[in-house]
């Protein structure tokens, strides 16, 4: 049972989206305890701008899965465009001069899996040096990259 909070999310959640993280072109997204529904739109939004290959995001407030959501979902429900194929170029490709996806609100964080062939990718929005933050598919320690 979902509790009560997690309600607001409903209107993000894509219900044919997989959950299970490793799916192909899946990042998960894990937003601190207490977000609302409108900084996870946004903190999605983000994400997808950041990456253009996200297929899925696996939704994460605090501890507990929210569910997925998709672009193909964001943009016929909720008139997210995700993205246009004339607006790809190399996101990470190591110039670091702007960071996609900041905005006035939150600066969205990539972490990527250390293990090559895992390439799972986590995006949060609270960087804590206490907790390093561990790979939700495989279990290695992942690394901050933006
Ligand atoms: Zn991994």
């Amino acid at each position: 049972m979902a509790k009560q909070s997690d309600e607001a999310f409903n209107l993000l959640v894509d219900a044919d989206a997989p959950t299970e993280p490793g799916v192909a072109g899946m990042v998960v997204l894990r937003l601190p305890e207490g977000s609302t529904f409108s900084t996870a739109t946004e903190a999605v939004e983000a994400v997808l701008e950041a990456d253009h290959i996200v297929a899925t995001v696996r939704i994460v407030v605090g501890d507990r899965l929210v569910g997925a959501t998709s672009a193909r979902y964001l943009s016929t429900a909720l008139g997210i465009a995700a993205h246009t194929p004339d607006d790809r170029r190399g996101v990470g490709d190591g110039d670091g001069a702007t960071l996609p996806g900041a905005s006035a609100e939150f600066v969205l964080l990539r972490y990527r899996c250390r293990r090559p062939v895992c390439g799972t990718q986590e995006f949060r929005l609270i960087h804590d040096e206490r907790q390093p933050v561990m790979c939700p598919v495989c279990g290695e320690t992942m690394e901050l990259t933006t």
